[in-house]
């Protein structure tokens, strides 16, 4: 299970596509009003284009990007062609079926929230397992399904219920299984010196005078 194998799982085009940057000028196309990149070559993997660069892939797999609120999006008509979504959660914008390309930050996952995605945390609708293709890429590579079975079994729980101190609990445990270095540096010395030493340390110190009869002095 190396990283080529990996990397097999999903076509070429797709993280190229998912890394670029749509809805920027044209750089061949400066002068032209149509020159808004929108457009993706599945073929060529050359960068967003607009609608004169898309000339020069007549007979290609070019697909269209769309915006929702400043975030990428895809018809779902589109890219169902040349890609598996399931588990990705699509939504209905301009009266069309879409899925987003990347996860889109927000603040924090709302109260009383049962799905959430699997990477981001992203509120689903039920039955979905990503927000984005981006997420899916993600979720389903086997080092991060790894990580997820490795939390699973530090978690006592199955994780059905989701409330938001279950959620905080769940991610420090993550955390604890990023960090394995803890071992190496035992956090709390011995008891026994500990006693020693404070014991020792306190039998140093002077009785302080109460502050309250400096203060009145002033
Ligand atoms: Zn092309
Ligand atoms: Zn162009
Ligand atoms: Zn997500």
């Amino acid at each position: 299970m190396g990283p080529d194998d990996e990397d097999n799982r999903w076509p070429p085009w797709l993280k190229p596509l998912l890394r670029e940057s749509f809805f920027v000028q044209c750089k061949h196309h400066i002068d032209s009003h149509k020159s808004e990149c929108n457009m993706y070559c599945l073929d060529c993997m050359n960068g967003a284009l607009c609608s004169l660069c898309l000339n020069f892939h007549k007979d290609h797999r070019a697909i269209q990007i769309r915006r929702s609120s400043y975030h990428d999006v895809i018809r779902v008509s589109e890219i169902q062609k040349v890609l598996d979504i399931s588990g990705v959660q699509t939504y209905i914008i301009n009266s069309a079926r879409v899925v987003f390309l990347n996860e889109r930050p927000q603040p924090r996952p709302g109260k009383g929230v049962t799905n959430t995605c699997e990477v981001c945390e992203r509120s689903l609708l039920d039955s979905f397992r990503f927000c984005s293709l981006g997420c899916k890429i993600v979720g389903t590579s086997r080092s991060y399904q790894k990580k997820r079975v490795a939390m699973a079994a530090s978690d006592s729980e199955d994780s059905y219920s989701s409330s938001s101190n279950h959620r905080r609990s769940k991610s420090n445990n993550s955390n604890n299984n990023s960090n394995k270095i803890q071992s190496f540096s035992p956090s709390t010395p011995p008891p026994t010196s500990v006693n020693y030493r404070t014991a020792k340390r306190r039998k140093g110190i002077p009785h302080r005078a109460p502050m309250g009869g400096l203060v009145l002095e002033y």
